[in-house]
């Protein structure tokens, strides 16, 4: 595979989203962040997590032909293993991560997709992309975040807000009724949403941390088609610039009310095929 990527850290200081691939494999994981001012029980922090979770991933899709779920419960647990003699696993607030795994195999196009970051599929004689994202946060959010959309990004009202709706959702985490992500509970991995494909049915995937998505998602300024456009002409750090841009042009959160003015974003592009030609 030809993989390109870009991962650009938000408010900063550190970069909570990670990416990273062989020519077999990518993984994408997006840490859950722990805002200001919360507890999480652990010293080791949420960029930790995500990046020592995502590179052990890698590591075992290289290694093992095992089923990605499988090696998903397995990664999990292994991360808690490196932590939990000093820190506080069972704590609500312990780290966390979105995770989106992709694999190609002689035959077939392997992916897991855990919580909301968005894998793309272009797949042949289709019109518009797959969009395959766990959207059961998104659901559960919307029913808490009012107080915080209705207040001006960048201020203390909505930074507290933020945290309150953050630790809300906490109780919510991991289990039915709410939604799943990577944290501590290895049966997390089985909620993933899972599938495979043929290969040669496959023109082009794109892996995007909610950070990078939001120019579809949230803000609505392209189409999923057009973002594959974009990352296909211009690449990932392109697609990012242009998230950046539309984050700027409202920074109080007005047109687009968000949690998180600025996000760490992450995008990565895997074309298969050489595109259509455009017929004029
Ligand atoms: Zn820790």
């Amino acid at each position: 595979m030809r993989v390109t990527f870009a991962s650009e850290v938000g408010p900063g200081p550190l970069n909570e989203d990670f990416v990273a691939a062989t020519p077999d494999a990518v993984v994408l994981l997006d840490g859950a962040g722990t805002p200001p001012g919360s507890d999480s029980g652990c010293s080791h922090g949420v960029a930790w997590y995500s990046h020592t979770l995502g590179s052990i991933l890698l590591a075992s899709m290289t290694q093992s032909a095992g089923i990605l779920a499988e090696l998903l419960a397995e990664g999990i647990k292994t991360v808690s293993s490196l932590h939990d003699g000093t820190c506080d696993l069972a704590h609500p607030g312990s780290p966390s991560a979105t995770v989106i795994m992709l694999r190609r195999t002689n035959e077939a196009l392997e992916w897991l997709v855990l919580a909301d970051s968005v894998l793309l599929l272009d797949v042949v004689d289709t019109g518009e992309p797959m969009a395959i994202c766990d959207d059961r946060e998104a659901q559960v959010g919307a029913l808490y975040r009012a107080e915080m959309d209705a207040l001006d990004s960048g201020t203390e009202k909505h930074a507290s807000a933020h945290r309150r709706y953050v630790e809300i959702l906490r109780s919510y985490r991991n289990r039915d009724g709410g939604f799943w992500v990577a944290a501590t509970d290895p049966l997390a991995a089985c909620q993933a949403l899972t599938g495979s494909m043929p290969t040669d049915q496959v023109r082009a995937a794109a892996l995007l941390s909610d950070g990078a998505s939001r120019l579809v998602d949230r803000f609505n300024l392209a189409t999923w088609r057009e973002a594959l456009d974009i990352l296909d002409q211009h690449g990932p750090a392109d697609l990012i610039s242009r998230v950046r841009a539309a984050e700027h042009s409202d920074p109080r959160g007005e047109r687009w009310p968000r949690g998180k003015t600025y996000d760490d974003a992450t995008a990565a592009y895997v074309p298969f095929r050489g595109r259509p030609v455009a017929m004029s």
